[in-house]
């Protein structure tokens, strides 16, 4: 179910248990700000998410609270992602689901990495 992706930051969203190492992930990388893991329902042969380890709801509550340090190494975790995977000679697309009419489920600030094959228009008809 879609998420407002405002108010407070929910301690129980899974992205955090993940952070917490309550639950598993597949992970594809770490550092001090970032962890990139699989998505669990993959929309395209590489489909992974990258999420700052700091609490963030939506881009705008990362990009206002967040320190510098935490916005440049959370864009730089997202490029050295793409680059680890070999998406960049074939290309891919990084997408952010912010709020009700993006259909964001989960109230913790993270990007899409999709790949592996042409990914179609830009947004879908619905
Ligand atoms: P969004 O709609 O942008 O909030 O995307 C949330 C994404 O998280 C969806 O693509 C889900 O498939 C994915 N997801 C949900 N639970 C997990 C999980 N435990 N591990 C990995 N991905 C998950």
């Amino acid at each position: 179910m879609a998420v407002k992706g405002l108010g407070d930051y929910d301690e129980g969203n899974i992205f955090a248990k993940i952070l917490r190492g309550e639950i598993p992930c597949k992970k594809v990388f770490e550092d001090a700000f970032s962890l990139a893991f699989h998505d669990i329902a993959p929309q395209a042969p590489v489909h992974v998410l990258v999420i700052p380890r700091g609490k963030y709801i939506s881009l705008a509550d990362f990009t206002a609270k967040a320190s510098d340090a935490e916005i440049a190494g959370f864009f730089r975790a997202v490029g050295t992602v793409a680059k680890m995977l070999e998406l960049e000679a074939p290309g891919y697309r990084v997408l952010a689901n912010m709020g009700e009419h993006s259909g964001q489920e989960i109230p913790h600030f993270h990007v899409h990495i999709f790949g592996g094959r042409p990914l179609g228009r830009m947004l879908s008809e619905t």
